[in-house]
């Protein structure tokens, strides 16, 4: 079967670089499967669980927002943070979770703040995700 190969990549390492059959990823206009031979394009990503299919084997990766660039032959995924389900600390996702929902709660609450908590949320919410379906 065809491949192409998926690369993750943050700023600070490269996460994940593989060829694979397919992807699942969560575009900001809605989920968005990618076979070999997709055509060319760009996409923001939401914060949410990247599927990754190679043979019977499937996969999640957490990615936490940025960018994916659909080539030939290659995809690109450019993400703020991003981890393998390996990788992530269950207990920092927790208390991450806890702190963000305390802030969220807050009665004081202004706005920068407040979308801050909510996108920290997120990012501890997919990190459990990934993470319980290892
Ligand atoms: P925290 O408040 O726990 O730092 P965060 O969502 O603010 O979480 P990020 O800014 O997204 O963290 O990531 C900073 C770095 O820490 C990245 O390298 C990211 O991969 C890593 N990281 C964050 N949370 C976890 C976790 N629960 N397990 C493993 N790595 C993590």
């Amino acid at each position: 079967m065809k491949t192409f190969l998926l690369e993750v990549v943050t700023p600070e390492r490269k996460v994940f670089a593989e060829d694979v059959d397919m992807i699942v990823v969560k575009g900001v206009g809605g989920e968005l499967g990618i076979l070999p031979d997709h055509i060319p394009f760009v996409t923001p990503l939401k914060i949410a669980p990247v599927k990754v299919k190679k043979g019977n084997n499937e996969q999640y990766i957490a990615v936490h927002g940025g960018f994916m660039e659909v080539r030939k032959g290659k995809v690109v995924i450019l993400a703020e943070s991003a981890e393998l389900p390996g990788d992530i600390d269950v207990e920092r996702a927790k208390a991450a979770k806890e702190r963000a929902e305390r802030r969220l709660n807050a009665a004081n609450r202004d706005e920068i703040d407040f979308r801050r908590a909510e996108l920290a949320l997120q990012r501890a919410l997919n990190r459990l995700e990934v993470a319980g379906r290892q």
